[in-house]
């Protein structure tokens, strides 16, 4: 039953004794209902279930699945995207680079100055910028209109001068959009696919870098895209600028995905790609990635059913921190539908996606020995007022358990890339099946995280740490380090702009 198993049980003994005192029907009928919501929280937890054999069913899942989405285009659903980034920054890039960062709310402009050895970055500077609603849905010209005409004012600041094609050198831009994007080269990308809330038509199938290049000449911008990356790759490359031993990089934000650097020979599409000898980035969008093996809910069954992309980002679903808080209110209107425990039917807790995982994380890690910020957030977030000491608990209960499923959900995918790279001792996977036997020696490997679930929620990094090392084993575990890459989608895409800009012949 687990540690989680022994708290309700002690709990109700708890409960028990509380209730001692009072009537006797009306303690038959409270501990009736006690009982109901214990067994709500305790099947919820039994179909959570992640055992380390069932981890080790994930890890054998994510590395077949990625076998496949490599053999064939639509073999997977992960999609397994070539990303033409075939190697990565070592530490002794030098001179000054800008990037371009779009793909949520905000976007992000930013320069860096590199040293030249030893991975120094000499200097950075950043702008955020919101992008008005309205360019969401607007032209291609508009967007990118807006988006040039920020940078040049950045770039005018940062530097004193202006930057108009006639007076100055031309500079190198590293563009990270985190969008669908088929890629042919490192700085040719056709869009496949709006998300986040953006929908411009006339940019479908489109060069991404044209649409920006053409944007930077009608606004007089001398910039070059030099490369187009989504914020995995570009995490990948920081996390390799400060470290080689770096060889895949996880987001775990508000989405989910991850991107690791392939042997060429294990890249088998026939897309006429591969004059390629070194290998290649490759861009799993893992959010997307599904096995019979997750353990899954009937509350996961009921977001996935009530969400605007049904059958699809199944993992992310169960991981990421758009969806976690969202699992706890589900779990806890289940229980406020089977007793009163919560008082009389909340109004807000029947809102989708009220309760943020920020919320769920402050709950969960709450300390203090009365549990104030649980009954703070239950009042502020969910109108849910004077609930005791015991039902606070069993909140957190349900936090733990949602983190807890999440963070080794996303630690066993991590052991499935390194299966994949044959980096987890089983000795890889053969004709997409995965081998048992290993003869392989222990290397150095390193994955770049990145994501404000995974640095800002200290239970759901704990719990991804500890089962990364428990399905590792404890020969192969000291050899895994898992590092926080911040802001790497930003400067790395800079650094990508440093290494690739000095092939680029002027057209
Ligand atoms: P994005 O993924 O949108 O690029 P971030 O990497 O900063 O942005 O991640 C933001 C997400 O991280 C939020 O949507 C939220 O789900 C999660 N998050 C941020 N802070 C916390 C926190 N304190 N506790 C739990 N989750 C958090
Ligand atoms: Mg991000």
């Amino acid at each position: 039953m687990g540690k989680l198993g022994f708290t309700v049980a002690a709990a109700t003994a708890a409960v028990t004794c509380a209730v001692a005192a009072v009537v006797v029907g009306k303690r038959i009928s409270s501990r009736r209902k006690w009982r109901k919501v214990v067994r709500v929280l305790l099947e919820f937890e039994e179909s959570c279930g992640t055992s380390l054999s069932k981890l080790k069913q994930v890890v054998d899942a994510m590395a077949v699945e990625m076998h496949a989405g490599l053999a064939s285009e639509g073999g997977s659903k992960l999609k397994m995207l070539l990303t033409s980034v075939d190697k990565l920054p070592t530490g002794s890039e030098s001179g000054v680079y800008y990037a371009l960062h779009l793909g949520g709310t905000n976007f992000r402009v930013l320069r860096v100055q590199l040293g030249g050895k030893r991975s120094s970055i000499v200097k950075q500077d950043v702008e955020r910028k919101p992008i008005p609603e309205h360019l969401m849905t607007s032209t291609t010209e508009d967007l990118f209109d807006f988006i040039a005409e920020s940078l040049k004012e950045f770039v005018d600041k940062e530097t004193g001068t202006s930057s108009d094609i006639s007076s100055v050198a031309r500079r190198e831009l590293g563009f990270t959009f985190s969008f669908p994007v088929k890629q042919t080269s490192v700085s040719t990308g056709i869009l496949m696919k709006w998300t986040k809330g953006f929908s411009i038509r006339d940019m479908m199938g489109k060069d991404v870098c044209d649409c920006l290049q053409q944007a930077f000449s009608r606004q007089g911008l001398n910039m070059h895209v030099a490369s187009l990356v989504n914020d995995t790759v570009g995490t990948l490359a920081l996390g390799h600028y400060y470290d080689d031993d770096t060889v895949a990089a996880v987001i775990i934000g508000t989405g989910t995905n991850a991107c690791y650097f392939e042997r060429a020979d294990a890249i088998i599409k026939s897309q006429g790609l591969l004059s390629t000898t070194g290998g290649m980035v490759v861009n799993m969008e893992w959010g997307n990635f599904w096995s019979s093996h997750l353990p899954r809910t009937s509350y996961d069954i009921e977001l996935d059913a009530n969400s605007p992309n049904p059958n699809e980002q199944g993992f992310e679903k169960m991981i990421s921190g758009m969806y976690l808080g969202e699992i706890v209110r589900r779990v806890m209107l289940k229980m406020s539908q089977e007793s009163d425990i919560f008082g009389p039917l909340s109004a807000s807790l029947l809102k989708a996606f009220v309760l943020r995982t920020p919320s769920m994380s402050t709950m969960h890690e709450d300390e203090s020995p009365d549990l104030r910020e649980v009954a703070r957030i239950l009042d502020d977030v969910l109108g849910i007022q004077d609930v005791p000491l015991k039902v606070r608990k069993l909140v957190v209960n349900i936090c733990d358990v949602v983190t807890r499923r999440a963070a080794r959900l996303a630690a066993a995918g991590i052991v499935g890339i390194l299966k994949k790279t044959g980096r987890d001792g089983s000795g890889g996977i053969a004709g997409g099946r995965p081998k048992t036997a290993s003869n392989s020696k222990p290397r150095r490997t390193v994955v770049a995280i990145e994501g404000g679930l995974y640095s800002n929620y200290r239970m759901f990094r704990e719990y991804l740490n500890e089962a990364v090392a428990e399905i590792l084993g404890e020969e192969w575990a000291p050899f895994v380090e898992l590092k926080v890459t911040e802001d790497g989608s930003g400067i790395g895409a800079a650094l990508l702009a440093a290494l690739y800009s000095s092939e680029i012949v002027d057209t």
